[in-house]
């Protein structure tokens, strides 16, 4: 066995690492959610959490699900049968996310854009001026498309349906970057926001948490989309008074609190800034191969993700095979149509330089192995010199 004590980090987007402090806390004992002390627990994440999505006026929801449960429940609880939306398609995630409204009966109007690319700004701009009849519903968009790795600009979405002055509801899946990457609910006019435990916030999956807008909280009475498990209604008439309308996760539930602890102590734009720095470390190493991202321009790197093609001729899925076979490291395969075609290292969460470079250097002795067109340390010593330069930017201000 190449890893017998399970200590080397995983290098895939999501889940992340769980640092031992957020293991310790979620190995709690059953506690009684109905116990007058619950609320305890419960309330004071729901404030915590409107930092991380930089809100004011949103409203936080969390169910016990995957990221993918969140996205059921935003468009459920707002939407109708029938309604339009507009998204783009990018990528597997976002791809997933219209296959999940299409089975709601929704009517998606999509615009295809090169994977590479991010959410097509103007030509959302263009269908939403041209929807004078205000079909639309709702614009959709992936804030950071996990399958390769590319960061769209909320802001500018935002900013076209204002110019279009057209009403239709900002829904955002910041599952990938939350907690990660700079997120501005109120700032950007997020109507739903959806977001997971297991990516920036270091844990283990099973919760979806989504931040609401009062805009989408008064759509949620008339929404005519079945829901059951994922009603608003339920779920914020019971957390008003600090509790669930089913059994909640409680040792996510604490996770979450310790995870916001980690958070918030560390501080959300230090958090950014430490992100930031890594995976230009790891975009540096990528550069030095001689390899290309997926991501098309710098603008649309994500600091969560690189999504990186191999060589014509090499099968991405054999690298990442052997290099868990051979090394016991796990990195992200190629999603969707980048399978075999690339693969992605995750750098998200728990993440330091130090874990960086071990990646970049198990990833680059399996592709040594393989006979890749690379030199052995040509990547590490390009992540080095970036983490070298720029220690003293990411000292923590409690430092
Ligand atoms: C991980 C992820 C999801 C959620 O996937 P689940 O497996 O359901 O948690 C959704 N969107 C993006 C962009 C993701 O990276």
């Amino acid at each position: 066995m190449s890893d017998p004590h399970g200590q080397n980090p995983v290098f895939i987007p999501g889940p992340t690492n769980i640092p031992d402090a957020l293991r310790a806390a979620m190995n709690v004992q059953t506690v009684d959610h109905r116990a007058p002390d619950f609320k305890d627990v419960l309330l004071p994440i729901f404030e915590d959490l409107k930092k991380v999505f930089k809100t004011s006026q949103g409203t936080v929801v969390t169910f016990p699900a995957s990221g993918t449960g969140g996205w059921e429940a935003a468009v459920t609880n707002t939407l109708s049968p029938g309604d339009t939306v507009l998204v783009g398609r990018y990528g597997m995630f976002s791809h997933r996310w219209i296959d999940l409204c299409e089975r709601h009966k929704l009517n998606v109007q999509v615009i295809d854009c090169e994977w590479g690319t991010g959410a097509p700004v103007e030509q959302f701009a263009e269908a939403l001026a041209a929807d004078t009849e205000h079909a639309i519903k709702a614009v959709l968009v992936t804030h950071n498309e996990t399958a390769t790795g590319v960061r769209s600009d909320i802001g500018a979405v935002r900013g076209a349906i204002n110019g279009a002055s057209h009403p239709a509801m900002l829904m955002v899946d910041c599952v990938s970057s939350l907690a990660s990457m700079d997120f501005r609910m109120d700032e950007w006019g997020v109507d739903v926001a959806v977001s997971g435990s297991q990516k920036g916030f270091m844990l283990m999956t099973g919760m979806a948490i989504l931040c609401i807008s009062p805009k989408a909280l008064a759509a949620m009475d008339t929404a005519q989309c079945p829901r059951c498990f994922f009603d608003f209604r339920e779920m914020l008439k019971a957390n008003a008074t600090g509790s669930y309308p089913y059994t909640p996760a409680l040792q996510i539930i604490k996770g979450l609190h310790a995870s916001l602890g980690l958070l918030l102590g560390e501080g959300l734009e230090n958090v950014y800034t430490r992100h930031h720095r890594i995976a230009t470390g790891v975009r540096a190493a990528v550069s030095a191969w001689g390899l290309n991202l997926c991501a098309k321009t710098p603008d649309l790197y994500s600091d969560t993700v690189s999504a990186i093609y191999v060589p014509e001729g090499f099968d991405s899925n054999i690298l990442t095979e052997h290099a868990f076979n051979a090394y016991g490291v796990s990195f992200g395969i190629g999603l969707g149509e980048m399978n075999g075609k690339a693969f992605r290292i995750g750098h998200l969460g728990s993440i330091t330089d130090v874990m960086a470079l071990s990646g970049i250097a198990t990833i680059e002795m399996a592709m040594k192995d393989l006979d890749y067109p690379i030199e052995l340390g040509q990547g590490v010593a390009a992540a080095q010199e970036h983490y070298r330069r720029t220690i003293k930017q990411t000292e923590h201000k409690a430092a």
